[in-house]
């Protein structure tokens, strides 16, 4: 069984192959230089909610509709706006945003998640320097918060976007009430971010 360069599993072709499939979708939007690289923990495991997913034809769970949503915020879109997804995306993408993964593959268990994230933290770290190179990184789910001091001993201090210095805590189906709103103040601590920058 192969090992998976996104989750560090023994896993199967079938998992390998969705791992290809969600990072082309990803690709099509990717600019060429990232602004803002929006971190989050590990995809949904339903495609239908990935947030670069080809077929917008089907509904998106509760808890991605908002996470979608939230972060199109960034873009200056408000809740309500008909603007279709492929246009968010392009936007997004236009000025310089992209969305990834800490874990690159869907994790169902919690305490798995965490493992996974502070055992991928250096090539989290590694993919950051190298390949994204982005001039800010947002950490936008929670599960992040052992990635925050590694980051921040390695040179990202000051480039990091969080929230009361922790990352911005995103939807799950569990909790979708409490965590709905971090959009504005994310899209608000982007806007200050480069506002400062350039
Ligand atoms: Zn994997």
């Amino acid at each position: 069984m192969p090992l998976c360069d996104g989750c560090g599993a023994q896993v199967d072709e079938g998992h390998i192959r969705s791992r290809i499939e969600r990072l082309e979708h990803a690709t099509r939007f990717r600019p060429i230089h990232i602004q803002v690289l929006f971190l989050a923990a590990a995809p949904p495991s339903q495609p239908g909610d990935d947030f670069y997913r080809a077929a917008t034809s089907v509904k998106r769970s509760a808890a991605s509709q908002v996470f979608f949503d939230e972060i199109a915020k960034s873009v200056g879109h408000k809740p309500g706006d008909t603007a279709d997804e492929e246009t968010t995306l392009t936007e997004f993408q236009r000025r310089g945003f992209y969305l990834a993964y800490a874990v690159e593959c869907p994790i169902q268990s919690p305490i798995q998640l965490a493992a996974d994230v502070a055992k991928l933290a250096p090539r989290v770290l590694l993919r950051l320097n190298t390949s994204y190179k982005p001039k800010f990184v947002a950490a936008i789910s929670q599960e992040l918060q052992p990635l925050i001091p590694v980051f921040q001993s390695n040179s990202w201090a000051e480039r990091l976007i969080l929230q009361n210095g922790a990352p911005f805590e995103t939807p799950t189906e569990d909790n979708l009430q409490h965590h709905a709103e971090f959009g504005d103040p994310l899209a608000d601590s982007i806007t200050k971010a480069l506002a400062h920058h350039s």
